[in-house]
């Protein structure tokens, strides 16, 4: 049963499944009903693909990116994005550590954490953080570090605040995006000839992702991968999946 204080803590934190956010008992990180939605890639089954993270039928590859691979280990959808949108938008930061565990197993499932050198983040806008306290990404990135043993350095700015994207299209996120992150100065050499993993909190087109990886190409990264806490795919289907 633990100790007095391990109890104590249960009944004020009890362990909470990622997805649906209901009470389940501790150790587990989601519940018998949302664990089927947990995209998982073992090796030689396809239903995954393996560049973009999405699952075969809804491939994104279509387009090049300056990113080598991409992984998440759930889609945006129903209870999923719930959770996201109370850690997103209404200070959940205790979700921080189980999200970044379900990142952390998808990044070892696919291989993706050997070779890299440092894990870094999609900056927020200087007012955008400011009104929000903090930057999810930033936080899932320096969960995943501590989880991953492999140093979180701070390597980008975003240098102008570009419009709410919330309601755009694609075309036009990606026209707003252009030049939009920039290395900050002395974190230079650590980009130079590294291996870095990009953390945002969810993909969708992959665009402000790109715009991240195609500024630490510039400036010298070896390669570029990404991973998220969530995909959104574009569209959705009609019927629940399980
Ligand atoms: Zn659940
Ligand atoms: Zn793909």
């Amino acid at each position: 049963m633990g100790s007095f204080g391990e109890r104590v803590m249960r009944i004020f934190f009890p362990n909470r499944c990622v997805v649906c956010d209901r009470v389940i008992k501790p150790g587990p990180l989601t519940c018998e009903t949302c664990s089927p939605k947990i995209l998982t890639y073992p090796p030689g089954r396809k239903a995954v693909c393996e560049i973009c993270g999405f699952k075969e039928k809804d491939c994104t590859c279509g387009k090049w990116r300056y990113y080598e691979k991409s992984v998440f280990p759930v889609y945006l959808e129903g209870d999923m994005r719930n959770s996201i949108n109370a850690f997103k938008f209404r200070g959940r930061l205790d979700k921080t550590k189980p999200l970044s565990e379900l990142m952390f197993r998808a990044l070892t499932e696919r291989d993706m954490l050997q070779n890299v050198d440092c894990i870094t983040f999609v900056p927020m806008g200087v007012k955008q953080q400011k009104k929000r306290g903090y930057n999810q990404a930033k936080e899932l990135a320096a969960a995943l570090s501590a989880r991953a043993g492999i140093p979180l350095e701070e390597l980008l700015y975003k240098c102008q605040d570009t419009p709410s994207q919330h309601d755009q299209n694609a075309v036009r996120r990606q026209g707003n995006l252009l030049g939009v992150y920039e290395p900050i100065e002395e974190k230079i050499p650590l980009i130079e000839n590294r291996s870095i993993l990009l953390v945002d909190d969810i993909i969708t087109t992959g665009a402000t992702l790109n715009e991240a990886a195609k500024t630490l190409l510039i400036f010298g990264a070896k390669t570029v991968s990404v991973v998220a806490a969530a995909g959104r795919r574009r569209v959705h289907p009609k019927k629940k999946e399980t």
